[in-house]
This record gives structure tokens, sequence and C-alpha cells, in this order.
């Protein structure tokens, strides 16, 4: 469940997206019609609009002590990548209208020097969560990269919290966006994870961008224009999202 003003909020942004969504398909269809490309362009300042209100928390995952999976080429530690791709998805998503609180924008842990280690893992992952509810979060989006012995995997993969139908279908619009975006060789499917910072009743998603396991997938997760393509298609996920979920509500059951 959504808190009731975090759904109001939802309601009023998914009604205004429909309305958008009517509007500017209309435009773009007489645009198309009438052959004349600079309709669609004149559309931009408005599009960029599409996700004003929301305010969303970016977690680029690990950092400080905690350097998350290695590259294997490379050398370069999970946590760097994580928040090179972050400060992307800020971008796409700011340039669309959305308030953006990174949980971290240096490479730290959100936990005290002087917690035993055995538990820094813990307060880190509480510090990220509640930051979440400190804003009031309406979406979770935690950034990370895969690895697995097996050189050969690749492809982006989205994981939602297991008992939230909205995760469930922003991880769909997500991984089909990721997928649109980047035309990885391996396509694969969303699934449900039982992550951390997973657990605010928001729609919440982990995005695993890659693998740097796979020395292909690595370069390409090195590369700034490929992170920027990453924040594209992130910001575009959440669009999409938003916009199935106006569809949804327009025509209840
Ligand atoms: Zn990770």
């Amino acid at each position: 469940m959504i808190p009731r003003g975090t759904r109001h909020l939802l309601e009023r942004r998914v009604r205004l997206l429909a309305v958008l969504a009517v509007f500017f398909g209309a435009i773009v269809t007489a645009g198309l019609c009438l052959r004349v490309p600079d309709t669609v362009a004149t559309l931009d300042p408005f599009v960029e609009d599409t996700l004003h209100g929301m305010v969303i928390l970016v977690d680029p995952g690990h950092g400080g002590y905690d350097g998350g999976a290695r590259a294997q080429d490379s050398g370069i530690w999970e946590k760097e990548i994580n928040l090179a791709v972050a400060l992307q998805v800020e971008k796409a998503l700011a340039a669309r209208g959305a308030s953006v609180t990174l949980t971290r924008r240096e490479d730290i842990a959100l936990c005290d020097e002087t917690t035993a280690s055995g538990t820094k893992k813990r307060q880190d992952m509480e510090r990220r969560v509640a930051l979440g509810e400190e804003i009031g979060a309406d979406m979770v989006l935690s950034i990370h990269m895969n690895e697995y012995r097996d050189r050969a995997q690749s492809g982006p993969q989205v994981f939602y919290r297991q008992e939230s139908e909205e995760s469930r279908l922003l991880a769909g619009c997500m991984q089909a966006a990721l997928i649109s975006a980047l035309a990885p060789p391996k396509e694969r499917a969303a699934l449900a994870g039982d992550y951390f910072i997973l657990r605010l009743p928001v729609p919440s998603v982990l995005i695993e961008c890659g693998f740097i396991s796979n020395s292909a997938e690595e370069k390409l997760l090195l590369d700034p224009a490929y992170q920027a393509r990453l924040g594209e298609a992130v910001a575009q996920g959440v669009t999409d999202y938003l916009t199935l979920e106006a569809r949804r509500s327009a025509s209840p059951g």
C-alpha cells in the first residue's frame, strides 16, 4: 500500500500525464500527418516537465569501505561506476522536472567510523532508507552493477519489491526502456528481489545496469556516453511507468 498522501500525489500526476498523453498524442499525430518534423521538436519544453512534482530517491549502491563488485579487466570498483551512472540518472530525471535526492554524492558509506564492522552495512542501509522517508520519496531507484563467475553473462536486469504491484510494473517499464535504449545482446526479464533498499512503501526498483564481469559490457559501463544513455533510459522507464499508471487509472478493472 502507498500512504494516502503519496497516493494522492501519484493520482494527480497520473491524471495529468493521461491528459498530456492524449494532448501530445494528437499534436504528434497531426504533426506527422502534415509532415512537419519541427512540430515534434517544439514539444520538448512540455515533455521535459512530465516528472514535475515527483520526489525520487536515487541510490548509488555501496561506497566507502564497501566497494561492491570489482570490474574484472579494469579493476575499478562497482561503487565508482554506480555513482557515475546515478549522477546521469539524476541529470535525466531533473531535466524532466523531478526533484531528485542521491543517498551519496561521493565515495562514502552512510555509517559511522566507530560502528563495529559487523553492523556497518546494516547502519549504512538503514540510513539510505531513512533518507527516502525523510524526503517523502515517491519512488526509489537503486543503481548497481552485476557480476558473475561465468564471464559470458551480460545485460541489464531490474529487481522489484516483492509484494508491491506498483514496483513490479515500474520494473517492467524500466526493463523494457533499458532494452529499447541500449539494445543489449541478452534481453533479461525483471525479477522480484528481497533487498533492504526496496522496503519503502512506494514504487521501488534496484537496477543492475549490466555485468562488470563481462569484458564487452564492462567497457560500455565505463564509457561516459553509455552512462548518459543509461541515465536517459532510466528516466524514460519512470515516465513510461507513470503513463501506464495513467492508463490503468483511466480504465479501472
Ligand atoms: Zn551492488
